[in-house]
């Protein structure tokens, strides 16, 4: 039997009830907003050397624009273009940035069994460097010499070696591909063959496209692929497809235009972006090139309230 006091307990509770439900619908609000930040990564070398003419307030303006992750390019005898990498990573933490990536390419093109152990030197500098200052990856950008399938089972040789040396330092080995990476070579070539119609109709038995052959012949445990989506489209290929029979070996990508980011009519980047979430991958850097007019840092901005705005984007 419902009497006025128990009336007024029951009234009570469900205004309780509400002021919680209210509360807690707050908090959830605001777990959601933090959920919400798109985290956007930004490879430095978009910005030329418009960054370093005021490298922390650079890094603060990139922070403002709403990027949150860094990947580096221009590291060389253990410093990044000439700053420290302990002060350039002090200013991107002042900056609220976090620096994940590194590009870097060791010092010779042309790989051969003689010069092996002065690559493995360079990496394990690099490892050293690199696990100092918190870095995850080091990513190798630069095709070195594959004309011929020889060819690029030696430099797999040497990427699986990179791998073991980054490994032993906590650190994850990668590769990134421009368009030449999706031509073939055949055994005993001379060159690398670009286009479909590469080797003619009947292509000699064992010819490879180059990318696929790094693909296969790479340990999986040892070296992870940041796919750079506009080159792969560049070099006639598409990056979902990639994606979709690689989703182990992919596991971080370059997410760029032929300049601003879905100003050309080249790239699907809700289909790439849905194939990534699909895969499962944490981490993309944006990265501008071939900008028409305008300072590179308005590029950049550009580009970045691109996928802020961009409903496929989380
Ligand atoms: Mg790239």
């Amino acid at each position: 039997m419902q009497n006025r006091r128990n009336f007024i307990k029951n009234v009570s509770l469900i205004s309780l009830g509400g002021i919680l439900a209210g509360k807690s619908d707050l908090a959830n609000a605001a777990t959601l907003s933090v959920h919400a930040k798109k985290k956007i990564g930004l490879q430095t070398y978009s910005l030329g050397n418009e960054l370093y003419e005021d490298l922390p307030g650079g890094l603060k303006r990139i922070s403002q624009m709403g990027y949150s992750t860094l990947e580096l390019a221009g590291y060389r005898d253990g410093k990044i273009n000439n700053v420290e990498m302990r002060e350039f990573r002090k200013m991107a933490e002042d900056a609220g940035l976090k620096i994940i990536s590194s590009h870097l390419n060791p010092p010779v093109r042309e790989y051969t069994s003689s010069n092996k152990g002065e690559i493995a030197d360079f990496w394990k500098k690099a490892a050293d460097d690199h696990a100092q200052i918190g870095v995850s990856y080091m990513i190798q950008p630069g095709l070195p010499s594959t004309r011929s399938t020889e060819e690029v089972s030696l430099v797999c040789d040497v990427f699986n070696e990179a791998g073991r040396i980054a490994k032993a330092n906590g650190l994850i080995f990668g590769y990134h591909n421009h368009d030449m990476e999706f031509a073939r070579v055949i055994p005993g070539g001379k060159e690398m063959v670009f286009g479909r119609r590469a080797f003619g109709r009947n292509m000699p038995e064992g010819t490879e496209v180059i990318y696929d052959g790094f693909l296969r012949q790479t340990d999986a445990k040892l070296v992870i692929f940041e796919l750079d989506v506009y080159w792969c489209v560049m070099g006639q290929n598409d990056p979902v497809e990639y994606m979709r029979k690689y989703p182990d070996r992919i596991r971080l990508l370059h997410i760029k235009d032929r300049a601003v980011l879905g100003q050309s009519g080249m790239m699907n980047f809700e289909n790439i972006f849905t194939q990534a979430y699909e895969n499962g991958i944490q981490d993309y850097f944006v990265e501008l090139e071939g900008l028409p007019s305008g300072t590179q840092f308005e590029g950049v901005k550009k580009c970045a309230d691109y996928l802020l705005k961009a409903p496929f984007v989380k």
